[in-house]
This record gives structure tokens, C-alpha cells and sequence, in this order.
């Protein structure tokens, strides 16, 4: 035996030592663990919005950011990742480190997109821990200024009678307005023109601009323009009329009980996350839904906070499964399956 051979063990031994190490670190890091969810947060928190800026869902967002930012004492930053129905958005959000720096802002569409999308990348139960519900918004049918018909009455026949001209907005598969859109036209036993955008923020602006004819979306996002005369609106999906909107008849008062639906929002972290941060989260959510400056922006646009019991993973993680199943079977019996 030579000495060479006990320094190369020695030196093996070190490189191997050295070796075992990084991959412990690089698996911590992958497991989330590169953040100390004691210490949690620390850092800025990304929330991603499956829609375009200055939609509903962007608006409900940035609403309850602030005051949640307040609270964990970091920034939230909100990046619109559209697309697809919000599927786009939803899949990046569901393959980010679960170390609570990615939050995801999602709405009914979480639970209709399994139903909708053969290739879905990930799975709304399997794939994230829910923080909570956020809001429950109505929704409202609207249409360009200039549209002929005046009363939802009116609307109703004209669509009818126009079934082959009249063209509707969405925000993609599986989004709130393309819900609502189907109820409809399910309603009226008609098929019409649909006009895909990757959030109601833009649809808003060219039904605005007299490109398209109507919509159906969150009065979180058509209020202001409804109270400022820039579109018409014909009524609300809710059972009953709405404080923001007095005037507006609900579509049962029109004579369409089965145009109903109510846009539920809910946060998300992908489901590796440890459970600390997630009561981290959920704490500042609470704490946001409680304030009265978000109280009060969400009255203005015809909504409201959920109660503090429905802001928990558990209440939000039982709508969820419940809203998969319900809106699986009204998806494939409308596709006849
Ligand atoms: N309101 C949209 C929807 O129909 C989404 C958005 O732009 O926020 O789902």
C-alpha cells in the first residue's frame, strides 16, 4: 500500500462529504425548505392573477393586497399571467416553489376547468393548499351603449330574433363570462358569435368601443361604467336585486331563473407548502376581508367580503371540491355526455 492511496480516500471522502451536502441544500431548497416558514415572509410575495390587469379579478386582487401586505409587512405584487381561461395563470402558479412567495388569486374557473380542458396541467384539488374565499360576486349582462334593445325583456327577444348577428364576449373557456355566456344562451335556445379575450378587462373596453355587442361579467368590473352610462345593462344573476345597482331587475324578475351564478374568488399556494405559511396567509386574508376601506370598495361595486369562517382552507377547500362535481355535470351534460 502506498500513502497516495489514504490522501485520495481522504480527499474522496471530503469530495463526497462536500457532494452530500449540496445536494441536501438543493433539496431543501426544491421542498420549499429555502424558506424558513417560521421566519416567513421575508421577501416580496408574487400573486398571480389568471386574467388581464384592470379586470374583476385583477380589481378584487389588488384590493385585498394592500391590506395584507400591511399585514405580513412585505409587498404583494400582482402579476397577470392570462390566458387560456385562466388556465395559464393557474399552471404556472400550481408548478412554483411552495414556499409561499407565489400566491395564486383564482375564481369559479378553478372548478370548471376540469371539465373543460382534456390536457389540464394540474389538478385544482391535488396541486394547491387553499388560504380561503375571498368574494362572491354577481354578475351582470351588459351591452354596448348603442345596443338596440332597452329592457332585459327586449334584450331577450332580440337576441332570439339576432341569434345569427349578435356576438357575445368572454374571457376564454371555462371563465365566469363564458359560464354565464352558456347559461344563456342555454336560457335562450340559442347559439351566438363568442368573442374570446384573455380577461373582461379588455372585453369591457371594446364593448365600450362598440366592437362587440354584450357580456355577462362581475359587477366588479361593470359597475362603474353601468352608473356612468358608457354600456347598457339589462340585469343581474343574482336571486335577488343588488345595493350598488337598485334599478337593475334580476334575470329571474325577466323571466330567467336559470340565468344564475355568482362569481366565488379564492388564494391559493401550491400544495407543498408547509402549513405555517399558509396560516400566515390566511391571517393576512382575514385581516384584509375585515377592513373597512376593502368593505367599502367591495360595497361600491356591488359586492362583499365572505365572513371570517368562509376565509379558512377548510371552507374554501369544500367549495371548491363541491364546485368541481356541480359544474362537472352541468359541463358534460351540456356536451351531452
Ligand atoms: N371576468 C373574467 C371572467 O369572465 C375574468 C377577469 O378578467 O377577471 O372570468
Amino acid at each position: 500500500m502506498t500513502p497516495a492511496a489514504p490522501r485520495r480516500h481522504r480527499k474522496a471522502a471530503a469530495y463526497l462529504g462536500a457532494l452530500a451536502g449540496l445536494s441536501l441544500a438543493l433539496a431543501a431548497c426544491s421542498s420549499g425548505g429555502g424558506s424558513d416558514p417560521a421566519a416567513y415572509p421575508e421577501d416580496d410575495i408574487e400573486v398571480i392573477v389568471p386574467f388581464s390587469a384592470g379586470g374583476p379579478t385583477d380589481t378584487v386582487t389588488r384590493m385585498v393586497a394592500e391590506p395584507m401586505a400591511e399585514e405580513l409587512g412585505v409587498q404583494l405584487v400582482v402579476q397577470n399571467v392570462d390566458g387560456a381561461g385562466g388556465t395559464v395563470g393557474a399552471g404556472q402558479a400550481a408548478t412554483a416553489e411552495p414556499d409561499g412567495y407565489t400566491v395564486l388569486m383564482h375564481h369559479i374557473g378553478m372548478s370548471t376547468a376540469p371539465a373543460l380542458y382534456a390536457d389540464l396541467a394540474y389538478d385544482p384539488v391535488a396541486d394547491f393548499k387553499p388560504i380561503g374565499l375571498v368574494t362572491e360576486v354577481p354578475m351582470t349582462i351588459i351591452a354596448r351603449a348603442d345596443f338596440e334593445p332597452d329592457t332585459f325583456e327586449e334584450f331577450v327577444t332580440f337576441v332570439q330574433e339576432n341569434a345569427d348577428t349578435v356576438t357575445m364576449a368572454h374571457a376564454g373557456e371555462g371563465s365566469a363570462s363564458n359560464l354565464c355566456g352558456l347559461l344563456l344562451t342555454d336560457a335562450l335556445g340559442v347559439d351566438l358569435t363568442a368573442v374570446p379575450y384573455d380577461g373582461t378587462g379588455p372585453a369591457m373596453a371594446e364593448i365600450v368601443g362598440g366592437q362587440v355587442d354584450f357580456m355577462c361579467d362581475q359587477t366588479t368590473n361593470t359597475t362603474g361604467q353601468i352608473t356612468a352610462g358608457e354600456v347598457k345593462a339589462y340585469a343581474v344573476t343574482t336571486p335577488e336585486r343588488i345595493e350598488a345597482l337598485p334599478d337593475l331587475p334580476t334575470t329571474t324578475e325577466g323571466g330567467q331563473p336559470d340565468i344564475q351564478v355568482s362569481v366565488w374568488h379564492g388564494l391559493y399556494v401550491p400544495a407543498e407548502t408547509p402549513d405555517e405559511i399558509v396560516a400566515k396567509l390566511t391571517g393576512a386574508l382575514q385581516v384584509a376581508l375585515a377592513d373597512q376601506g376593502v368593505v367599502d370598495q367591495m360595497a361600491d361595486l356591488g359586492t362583499a367580503p365572505v365572513s371570517a369562517d368562509q376565509a379558512t382552507p377548510e371552507a374554501h377547500a369544500a367549495l371548491l371540491e363541491e364546485q368541481i362535481a356541480t359544474w362537472g355535470g352541468i359541463i358534460a351534460d351540456g356536451q351531452g355526455g
